[in-house]
């Protein structure tokens, strides 16, 4: 049996052909791979631009590299996480929002930056801050302005703030009135006294 040197060069020819264009292939899918991976990993320019001019140059070691450099979460699962651990930390904190656009505020900024809303209001007595529905200031118990009423204690202010001021004033009038039937013709009895009283000492003077 012998081989043709011509049919052997062919075999060699042919097979050095496909690996080479299985290697050319290799190397433009894995630059493709590169760049897409990195472009859902990295929003840098720059990043990009050597993530793929790495395994561009350094062909299978290169993409080893990359494999190792690249960061370890792409964008869209940072943002996921993002959104979890402000989720979490609102459950947890309660932070106080805006009554008005929702947005996060400070415990002691008097208005809303953003929307303008009115969040606090300062006692003129002492300076501190106080809710704006509260009518009495908690550090120094001097109420708000228009707010001051005399002779009243705390209790009472207190128990007025919540419910509304006509039901407070309409529950106690029939009461009274029940009360002040029997009574009612004692009282004009002592009113006609005092007129007789006052005729008497009227024609007295
Ligand atoms: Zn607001
Ligand atoms: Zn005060």
């Amino acid at each position: 049996m012998t081989f043709d040197p011509n049919i052997l060069g062919n075999f060699t020819l042919f097979g050095i052909a496909f690996g080479a264009a299985f290697i050319a292939a290799l190397w433009l899918s894995l630059v493709i791979w590169t760049y897409r991976d990195i472009r859902s990993r990295a929003r840098d320019p720059l990043a990009r631009v050597l993530a793929v001019l790495v395994v561009a140059v350094l062909f299978l070691p290169g993409l080893l590299v990359y494999a190792i450099l690249r960061p370890a979460r792409t964008l869209e699962e940072e943002y996921q996480r993002t959104l979890e651990e402000e989720a979490l930390l609102q459950t947890i904190e309660e932070v106080p929002v805006c009554p008005g656009c929702s947005r996060h505020i400070e415990p002691d900024w008097m208005a809303c930056p953003h929307c303008h809303t009115r969040l606090k209001k300062r006692c003129h007595q002492c300076g501190r801050l106080m809710e704006l529905p509260w009518n009495l200031c908690p550090y120094c118990t001097t109420p708000a302005p228009g707010m001051r009423r005399e002779n009243i204690t705390m209790e009472d202010a207190l128990q007025a703030l919540p419910v509304e001021p006509p039901a407070d004033e309409a529950a106690p009038a029939p009461v009274e009135s029940m009360e002040t039937e029997t009574p009612e013709p004692a009282d004009e009895n002592q009113a006609e006294p005092g007129k007789n009283a006052e005729e008497s000492a009227g024609s007295q003077g």
